[in-house]
């Protein structure tokens, strides 16, 4: 069996567009929907995901802030900018693009963030509210799966899904969104014993834990929907340097029934749906209600 390709790329652009659309329907309503990002420090990788969250901003009539701050900037002086940030009705999506640097918590930071701002979703009142099915924002990466399990037309009630890799900001908000859609989950993590065993019961697949290639085709239930989250380098051989995934989509491919390729897999999902739960928090701006 040859798996069907899920292609994110592709769908990360109808999303795009809808945005474009919904961001000029704001606009023309006197609220452009407005998204802030922060990126402190000189990680690479950082800068490059920070670039092309602003750009697909821009392209989408999206205002955008973006402060590239020193990576000796002090945890009082990024939590005074998120102040600002909070009380600037332009704004109405705050991005700090993690890791930071030792000297700041991330946790107080993202806890800074306004909840009604917190395009993430990771502030604890989001996270926890995800617990009960009424977040203000879903955190993107998990959403965008959701989003392509979706438009697969993958029956999720009853489905058994195995999430591999349990972090706050993919395993665990993923594992909940796909509870609530009714699936049996089961969520894995580095201690988890025998993992091709839970791996091998899986209708829906989603691995998220950032080990290059771990999940090989003798892990997959044939027929299986494989999510690969993962974001790494092949570190040997001759595509050395080159973006793969958590799974071996090489063998991977012969037994699934659908998969996500890495590059053009979750990666340009996760920005859309930055993208939309900035439109999200766009619509609930309280100017809307006044002019209406
Ligand atoms: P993380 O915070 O490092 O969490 C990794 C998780 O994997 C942890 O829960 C860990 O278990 C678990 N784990 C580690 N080794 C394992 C093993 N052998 N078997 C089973 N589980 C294991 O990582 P993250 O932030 O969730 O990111 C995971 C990957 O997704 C990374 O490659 C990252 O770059 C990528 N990512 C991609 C996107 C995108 O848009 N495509 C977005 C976010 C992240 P413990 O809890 O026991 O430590």
């Amino acid at each position: 069996m040859t798996a069907r390709l899920i292609d994110g790329a592709a769908l990360a652009v109808q999303i795009k567009q809808q945005v474009a659309h919904d961001a000029a329907a704001l606009t023309a309503r006197g609220v452009q929907p407005g998204l802030a990002v922060i990126l402190v420090g000189d990680s690479q990788a950082s800068a490059v995901y920070v670039r092309n969250k602003v750009k697909a901003c821009e392209q989408a009539g999206i205002h955008s802030v973006f402060d590239h701050l020193p990576g000796d900037t002090s945890q009082a002086t990024l939590l005074a900018r998120i102040a600002e940030l909070n009380a600037d009705p332009s704004v109405h999506g705050i991005l700090v693009q993690l890791p930071l640097p030792a000297q700041i918590d991330p946790q107080s930071v993202i806890a800074a963030i306004d909840p009604a701002k917190d395009v993430d979703g990771f502030h604890v009142r989001n996270a926890g509210a995800l617990m009960t099915g009424a977040p203000l924002f879903k955190p993107c990466t998990p959403y965008g799966v959701m989003k392509m399990l979706e438009q697969l037309g993958t029956p999720l009630r009853g489905a058994e899904a195995v999430v591999v890799g349990a972090s706050n900001i993919v395993g665990k908000p993923m594992a909940l969104l796909l509870l609530q859609a009714g699936a049996t989950v089961t969520i894995c993590n580095s201690k988890t014993r025998d993992l091709p065993a839970h791996t091998r019961r899986a209708d829906v697949l989603v691995v998220a834990v950032g080990r290059e290639r771990m999940i090989t085709g003798d892990m997959v239930k044939p027929g299986a929907i494989v999510i690969d989250v993962g974001m790494n380098r092949y570190s040997s051989g001759p595509k050395a340097g080159k973006l793969c995934g958590d799974v071996d989509f090489d063998s991977a491919v012969n037994v699934a029934g659908a998969i996500t390729p890495v590059p053009g897999g979750v990666g340009p999902m996760t920005i859309a749906m930055l993208m939309v739960n900035t439109i999200e928090s766009a619509r609930r701006d309280p100017r809307l209600k006044e002019a209406a």
